[in-house]
């Protein structure tokens, strides 16, 4: 029988990198699976329904709320976002090591579920360099990026929560961080 895959949980304020650092993974190592969220967002330009997001309802996310689907939800920007349990439970069962790229009250959630998650919080150099990221991507109204640093202020309180912080200097060298956690722990 294939042996039961890791729960990641993976988190970071907006704009920190975890995207980037993210697909280095899953070119780095095949075990790793990202979990496909479902969320009320409109899709950014480039973003594809069922492979960054499954784009949906407010009214499709709150019938799979009630009916107990996801592992974690919250609201994140005035949008919902949620991972899907179904998808999660059949990738760790096929063995694969499972990320979930989520904010922090549905972090918390997780931990509270999956008490011995493996749980990483990937920072900033600073909060200037932060700033500098998120106007830099160039897809965000002024409101929002203003919206997204109050934001990552409030998440950066909850770092020591994870048992890992990796700081993203470096994408690559983060990476790098992150597989040799995975290692520490198979
Ligand atoms: P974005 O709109 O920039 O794609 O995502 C905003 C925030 O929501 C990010 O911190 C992202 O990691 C988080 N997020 C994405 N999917 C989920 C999810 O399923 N659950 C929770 N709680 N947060 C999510």
């Amino acid at each position: 029988m294939t042996e039961r895959g890791n729960l990641v949980l993976y988190s970071g304020c907006s704009g920190v990198g975890k995207g980037t650092i993210m697909k280095l993974l899953l070119q780095r190592d095949s075990s790793i699976r990202l979990s496909v969220s479902n969320t009320t967002r409109a899709p950014r330009e480039g973003e594809i329904d069922g492979v960054h997001y499954n784009f949906i309802t407010k009214e499709e996310f709150i019938a799979l709320a009630d009916a107990d689907g996801y592992i974690e939800h919250a609201v994140y920007c005035d949008q919902h976002y949620g991972t899907p349990k179904q998808q999660v439970e059949d990738m760790l069962a096929q063995g694969y090591n499972v990320f979930l790229e989520i904010e922090v009250q549905g972090g918390l959630q997780v931990m509270e579920k999956y008490p011995g998650v493996l749980s990483i919080f990937i920072l900033p150099p600073s909060m200037e360099e932060l700033e500098r990221r998120l106007r830099g991507r160039g897809t965000e109204s002024e409101e929002v990026i203003q919206k997204r640093m109050a934001q990552a202020e409030k998440e950066m309180r909850y770092k020591d929560k994870y048992r890992y912080n990796v700081v993203n200097d470096v994408a690559e060298r983060a990476a790098d961080e992150v597989l040799a956690i995975l290692a520490e722990n198979k």
